[in-house]
């Protein structure tokens, strides 16, 4: 049954660490403030984790993965346990989706027609996954002996995974999917500034039946948390999502203990819009590319490159469409656009668009600036006259803030898509195949859409190639990425 209303914040329970299926604070009894970025106010005090708290969730993950239920549970059990979270999310979903507005700020409308499917259908998929997770049977050299050789796939062990805000359920379930699927016990760090669903979340997968210590949940800050988790001996895989410069520092932090990493990390994604695109199409694609999600998004369309015979008609309806859209209260169905995470996301929004006008020098065709004079609203802006080498082309902004640039050709336009150090998304615009397929191939990019954004399903993998990241999220690639392959030889002593 639901709880919340749709149309006003819920009350928050939950701002404990979960660890071994236990609440509890965090040892030295610290907590941050958490913020509703839609009135800027202080909605929860979390507790605020660190090593020893890192240190017992470890012990307890490492537990369950070694001897307890889940150690021994069959793979389709682990499945079943899946499909009843996905279950369990569907049940909850009103107020999972309230919870997420209130800590993040975006529509309500988004969440319930984006987040939470996704959330549902990503548990669902690996769920399927658990069964079939298989080894191959190898046909080795038999000049020495008669083997039988065969592989399989075994779980990683405890993974550390430390999740962003931008879309703080969907990140959740995107790392927990594949791990549970694959046998593994979990320790999630979320965002400091978005950590209420993801504890909602874990309440669900104790009501669906996932023994204690399989999935924890350590609330606190990077450096304390998060840097714990990546340098404790006894977690040996850390998956992150989030900026490339952390992933860096992470990279570098857990080079002693030599673990397995996974990064998901940002972009500065070119949308490619060439003169015989359907231009209606083109400009709904370009504004759900930049816009969506308050332009909180990795894979967000920041760089829209325009075919110069098409730039004032583009630029003239994008301008008008961007104008169209309804910023204000999260909770009312008809907003399309919420507020930006935290003051930290807004100032630093602001700051480019200030470069972007005085030092870039480009025109700002319009927003430009603040949305209302509470909570964290920024108007939906965009540029043009922006160059490639120029600072809001090549730096991600992570707001709602489209640069427009033209370009000449298609050879033209793959080289200036691809002068980025970031390769996680494209987009194409056009009714030649031949130009589709030439831009497809052409930028490095994890993702390529073509006459289409941001179309997600966690059948299909995604992640970055150069700075967006190593290794892919969702799909079977995902289940790589939690399982180590072992390989068995059997002497048959038949010679
Ligand atoms: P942003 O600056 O947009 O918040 P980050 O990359 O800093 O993005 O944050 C993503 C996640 O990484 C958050 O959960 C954050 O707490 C965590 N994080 C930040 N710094 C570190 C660090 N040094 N070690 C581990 N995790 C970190």
């Amino acid at each position: 049954m639901t709880t919340a209303t749709m149309s006003s914040p819920p009350k928050v329970r939950l701002t404990q660490n979960l660890i071994d299926g236990k609440w509890s604070d965090a040892g030295s009894r610290a907590t941050f403030d958490t913020f509703g970025p839609a009135t800027g106010e202080v909605v929860a005090k979390v507790a605020s984790s660190d090593k020893t708290d890192v240190d017992a969730a470890v012990k307890a993950a490492r537990a369950a993965l070694e001897c307890g239920p889940w150690s021994k549970m069959s793979a389709r059990d682990r499945g079943k346990l899946l499909f009843k979270l996905a279950e369990l999310v569907e049940r909850n979903a009103d107020e999972l989706a309230s919870l997420e507005v209130l800590n993040n700020g975006k529509p309500i409308g988004e969440v319930k027609g984006a987040d939470i499917p996704l959330v549902v259908e990503t548990f669902r998929y690996f769920g399927g996954w658990a069964d079939k997770i298989t080894g191959d049977t190898i046909p080795v050299d038999r000049s020495m002996g008669d083997f039988f050789c065969y592989t399989k796939r075994e779980p990683v062990g405890v993974c550390g995974q430390i999740i962003p805000w931008n879309f703080p359920m969907l990140m959740a379930a995107w790392k927990w999917g594949p791990a549970l699927a694959c046998g593994n016990t979990v320790i999630l760090k979320p965002a400091e500034q978005t950590p209420l669903t993801a504890l909602r979340l874990g309440e669900l997968a104790m009501e669906a039946g996932f023994p204690p210590g399989v999935i924890n949940i350590v609330n606190g800050f990077g450096e304390t948390a998060g840097d714990a988790l990546v340098k404790h001996p006894g977690v040996d895989k850390i998956a992150f999502t989030g900026e490339y410069k952390t992933a860096q520092i992470i990279m570098r932090n857990a080079a002693d203990t030599l673990k397995r990493l996974t990064f998901e990390l940002g972009g500065k994604s070119p949308s490619v819009i060439f003169a015989d695109a359907d231009m209606d199409l083109a400009v709904r694609g370009s504004m759900a590319g930049i816009f969506f999600n308050q332009g909180e998004v990795c894979c967000a369309g920041s760089r829209v490159f325009v075919e110069e015979s098409v730039h004032d008609e583009f630029v003239g309806k994008f301008k008008v469409a961007a104008e169209k859209r309804r910023l204000g209260d999260p909770y009312d169905v008809k907003t399309h656009q919420g507020a930006q995470v935290s003051k930290e996301q807004f100032d630093k929004v602001l700051k480019y668009i200030d470069i972007g006008k005085n030092e870039d020098k480009a025109t700002c065709v319009t927003g430009g600036e603040r949305f209302g004079d509470k909570g964290w609203f920024i108007k939906p802006t965009i540029f043009t006259g922006v160059r490639n080498d120029m600072r809001i082309a090549q730096e991600e902004i992570f707001g709602p803030v489209a640069a427009v640039l033209k370009f000449k050709d298609l050879h033209d336009v793959v080289k200036q898509a691809n002068t980025t150090i970031y390769g996680l998304a494209a987009a194409v615009w056009t009714r030649d195949i031949t130009k589709a397929f030439a831009v497809a191939d052409g930028v490095r990019a994890g993702t390529v859409w073509v006459n289409c954004y941001n179309t997600f399903d966690p059948a299909a993998p995604f992640g970055g190639y150069k700075f967006s990241g190593q290794g892919r999220e969702n799909g079977k690639d995902a289940l790589s990425a939690y399982s180590e392959v072992k390989t068995v030889w059997v002497n048959l002593g038949k010679r």
